[in-house]
C-alpha cells in the first residue's frame, strides 16, 4: 500500500464559492429549463394511446433556439403545455414579491416571446394550440385529435 495522501490544504476560495450562490435562486433558475413537465407527460402519453404519433421538443423551423413541445410535423401542429408560472397563466400567475421588477420583465419576456413563436409558425402555414399546465389534459388531446383530423379532410389525399 501506498501512501499518496499529500498535506490536502482546502483553500478558502472553496468555501466562498459555494456560499456565493443561494440555492433557492440556482433551483429556480434551473427550473425555467424543464422539458418534460408531469402534464406534457400525460398529454404525450394520451395522444400516443389513441394513436397519434408525434415528435417532442424539436426546434422550430426558422427559430433553431425555441422548441415546441409536441409536433405533429405532416399536418403542421405545433403544440405547447405551458407552466402556470412561466408563461403567466391568468389563473395561477404569481408574483413574485422579492426582485419584483426583474420578475416583471422576465415573465413579459417569457410572454412576448410566446406570442411572437405563435406569429412565426403561424407564418409559415402551422396551426398553434396552447395548453395551460392546470388543465385537463384528456381534453387537450382530444382536441388535439379533432384538429388533426380536420387538418387531414381538408389537406391532399394520397
Ligand atoms: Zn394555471
Amino acid at each position: 500500500m501506498s501512501d499518496l495522501g499529500g498535506a490536502t490544504s482546502r483553500s478558502s476560495t472553496d468555501r466562498e464559492l459555494f456560499g456565493s450562490v443561494p440555492p433557492e435562486t440556482s433551483a429556480r433558475m434551473s427550473a425555467q429549463k424543464r422539458v418534460d413537465t408531469e402534464p406534457e407527460m400525460s398529454l404525450r402519453r394520451q395522444l400516443h394511446a389513441m394513436g397519434l404519433r408525434y415528435r417532442v421538443n424539436m426546434p422550430i423551423p426558422g427559430m433553431p433556439r425555441r422548441r415546441a413541445d409536441i409536433m405533429f410535423t405532416r399536418a403542421k401542429l405545433a403544440v405547447f403545455v405551458d407552466g402556470c408560472f412561466w408563461h403567466r397563466c391568468p389563473e395561477h400567475a404569481t408574483h413574485p414579491v422579492a426582485r419584483g421588477t426583474w420578475w416583471r420583465q422576465k415573465l413579459d419576456r417569457n410572454v412576448a416571446r410566446d406570442r411572437e413563436t405563435d406569429a412565426h409558425l403561424r407564418s409559415l402555414g402551422w396551426t398553434v394550440i396552447r395548453f395551460w399546465e392546470h388543465e385537463d389534459m384528456a381534453s387537450a388531446a382530444a382536441e388535439i385529435a379533432r384538429i388533426l383530423a380536420a387538418t387531414q379532410a381538408s389537406g391532399s389525399q394520397h
